[in-house]
């Protein structure tokens, strides 16, 4: 079933268009800042999100131990490593946390026929 086309409301959406005067001027003003509006939103929620991200990002804090990536917690919630303690000392005072890059492995060769 096809439903008629609606000329009356075609014809008085024309007429204000048309018309000069301030319905047709309101209408047209509506339009334009709907068009505006639905233009500039993406732009604006995209730029708004990225600096959301960009401050996220810098709140961050990986936990020394584990790596797990957490913010404004003094205890990682994954390995429950201190991470007040940790932030305040640089590289003095630790002891159960060092660069594996740097450290030396002491391997003592044992001769396998002599041992039997
Ligand atoms: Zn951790």
């Amino acid at each position: 079933m096809q439903r008629p086309i609606p000329w009356v409301w075609i014809a008085l959406a024309g007429l204000l268009l048309l018309a000069p005067g301030t319905v047709g001027r309101l209408f047209l003003d509506l339009a334009e800042g709907l068009t505006l509006l639905l233009l500039v939103l993406p732009v604006l929620l995209g730029v708004g999100g990225f600096v959301a991200w960009q401050l996220l990002q810098r709140r961050l804090q990986p936990c020394p131990a584990c790596g797990f990536l957490s913010a404004g917690l003094d205890v990682c919630p994954a390995c429950g490593c201190d991470l007040a303690k940790t932030k305040g000392s640089s590289s003095a005072g630790r002891t159960e946390i060092f660069d594996a890059s740097t450290a030396t492995v002491d391997v003592e060769a044992v001769d396998v026929d002599q041992s039997t």
